[in-house]
């Protein structure tokens, strides 16, 4: 059975002290007391050792044992996570109730992976064969949406013995048996064990020039995430962190979506509890949750627990995407797992540094975001990692260490803003202050993809909304209409992007996603109508009588009256508008 590692002499919150400590190894998952309570050794100094543990330690008494398991905090990796809710350590939350009701109580052992279950496998290797580390043994169909492809575990290649015919097995059961270069036969089950802290090797990483494409207008247009790359959404409480990173886990053009729901209070937690397995793939009609792994820490789970669910999360992502898949992972909040961070640093007595937080906090934020990544896995395929990481600083103040540290490793910044949360254009995401440092790299796409012209929109749409920025602070002396009429155009065509482009509310189901072609069709349509609109001016043509064109108020209603589906409409718009403000300057010039 498990040896003892070790004493209790002091306890602290989730931070317990050992004496006598023998035989034990840093990270070691370790087992405390006689109930068992899960915890890693964080430190080991002769013969004393600090546990950080995962569960309530309410009750441990000095003198009572602890107990190693020889290996570090690790996942079970296999079939049967798809469409599951996990807590911080990857116990699946629905065994947790069963086990012990709604108060989750401690030192319950659940496998992160059902064995009763049976999964119909098809093999896709034969004895015989040579099969490296980390490929692919056979498939699985999951869920109706998630093929699931049993792999060998990184670390391990040989020739094959045999694999398991066709047929139903549960995970526990032998997939294949292997003959490594020192002659040993190894059996495998249908999963592997992985130590969540350690990134999994892929073959290789490289730049990622394809977007995420998500349907939130300001992100694809403006501000694009690529996959494979980071992004951080700071905001202060109710400017739409969570409902953002929600429209994203439904729409962006991900195979797999991990959602970490990381200390956030009980009840947002419970939203995507309740929500989440209600919504459906628009595209298939098959919910939504059966593309998607919840992790679920809420603020009253214990505090180490939380600390350890982004690294759960981050280790199903990675799995998944060398299989192949393109994961991408949402982290709600990324400030509450720092906040644990620095509730056990201060229990740890560590010196603190900024804001209070230990100063491996941008250390761990780094190890963190340089796990995604568009890669190229050990079986030779394309995959990634994208992650989108919200921080809740409080007051919304973004000078915090979090959101700071946050931006040194991430390359896209969406920047919630109080001001346009109160007024309520959503997203409130600030088209000024938020910017994607991946632009250069996915122009191309865009280019290909959606129009040549694409590029030249967006930086026409961005500069209008940059002029009425600093038009902004002369209206608010002078008045608007004290202006020249080239720049109330300015203002109009900057109002029209503002409410008829970059607000696009989450409840409204023509609007909720909008196509690359939409988008594209979109600014063209307020772009025609500045440009148009500007030939106008020359014959005076006052900007007021041109916003009340009728056409210029179907471009401005376009999200609204005009679906994905039928979106060439939108060029009839058009050329109802260039054909309207013709029209108007034959009157002027008559
Ligand atoms: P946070 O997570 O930052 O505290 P929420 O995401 O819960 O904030 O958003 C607060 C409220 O703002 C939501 O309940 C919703 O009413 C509104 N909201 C935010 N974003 C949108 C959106 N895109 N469309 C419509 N309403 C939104
Ligand atoms: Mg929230």
């Amino acid at each position: 059975m498990n040896r003892i590692v070790g004493k209790i002499y002091r306890v602290n919150g989730p931070v317990v002290k050992l004496q006598e400590v023998k035989d034990l190894k840093l990270m070691e998952l370790v087992m405390v007391g006689e109930e068992k309570l899960l915890g890693e050794a964080i430190e080991i100094d002769n013969q004393k050792a600090t546990i950080q543990v995962y569960e309530d330690t309410v009750g441990l008494i000095p003198g009572g044992n602890v107990y190693g398991t020889g290996c570090p905090l690790s996942l079970e990796l296999g079939p049967g996570m798809m469409g599951n809710i996990f807590d911080g350590v990857g116990r699946p939350l629905e065994d947790l109730k069963k086990l012990s009701g709604d108060y989750i109580t401690r030192g319950i052992v659940a496998d992160t992976l059902n064995r009763k279950k049976k999964w119909m496998f098809k093999p896709q290797v034969k004895a015989g064969d040579r099969i490296e580390a980390g490929s692919v043994v056979g498939e699985i169909q999951e869920t109706r949406l998630i093929k699931h492809f049993p792999l060998v575990p990184p670390d391990i290649s040989g020739i094959i013995v045999k694999v398991a015919p066709d047929g139903e097995y549960s995970v526990d059961q032998e997939m294949i048996v292997i003959k490594t270069a020192d002659g040993e036969e190894k059996k495998l089950p249908f999963y592997h064990r992985w130590p969540v802290k350690l990134p999994r090797p892929v073959r290789e990483k490289h730049l990622s020039t394809v977007p995420l494409i998500t349907g939130e207008r300001i992100i694809d247009t403006f501000f694009p995430i690529s996959k494979g790359g980071c992004a951080v959404i700071p905001g202060g409480f109710g400017t739409g962190k969570t409902m953002t990173q929600h429209a994203l886990a439904k729409w962006a053009d991900a195979d797999i979506i991990v959602y970490i729901g990381c200390g956030e209070r009980g009840n947002e937690i419970t939203e995507v509890l309740v929500d989440f397995p209600k919504l459906m793939d628009v595209k298939s009609g098959i919910p939504l949750i059966e593309r998607t792994i919840i992790i679920a820490n809420t603020s009253n789970m214990p505090v180490a627990a939380r600390e350890a669910s982004i690294y759960t999360g981050i280790t199903i992502a990675e799995y998944y995407r060398d299989m192949g898949y393109h994961v991408a992972i949402m982290a709600d909040s990324t400030s509450r797992w720092a906040e644990a961070l620095r509730e056990i640093s201060g229990r740890l007595e560590e010196m603190p540094a900024e804001g209070g937080f230990p100063s491996y906090l941008p250390s761990r934020l780094a190890d963190f975001y340089e796990r995604a990544g568009f890669t190229v896995t050990l079986n030779n395929k394309e995959a990634s990692v994208s992650i989108i990481g919200a921080v809740s600083p409080a007051g919304g103040d973004f000078s915090e260490p979090v959101t700071q540290n946050s931006l040194r490793f991430t390359r896209c910044f969406w920047a919630l803003d109080r001001a346009l949360a109160s007024a309520r254009h959503y997203p409130a995401i600030n088209w000024i202050t938020s910017y994607s440092e991946y632009l250069a790299e996915l122009d191309h796409w865009f280019v290909e993809k959606v129009s040549p012209d694409f590029p030249k929109l967006r930086s026409f749409c961005m500069n209008i909304l940059q002029e009425e920025s600093k038009l902004e602070k002369v209206v608010k002396i002078v008045g608007a209409s004290s202006l020249p009429e080239d720049q109330k155009l300015i203002l109009e065509t900057a109002r029209f992007l503002r409410e008829g482009y970059l607000q696009q509310n989450a409840y409204e189901h023509i609007d909720m996603y909008a196509s690359m072609r939409r988008q594209f069709l979109m600014m063209k349509a307020i772009r025609s109508f500045y440009d148009e609109a500007e030939k106008a001016l020359k014959y005076k043509i006052p900007v007021k009588k041109l916003v009340e064109l009728p056409s210029a108020i179907k471009i401005q209603r376009i999200k609204h009256t005009i679906g994905n589906d039928e979106v060439e409409k939108i060029e009839d718009v058009i050329a109802e508008a260039v054909q309207e403000i013709h029209d108007l300057i034959k009157v002027y010039q008559g």
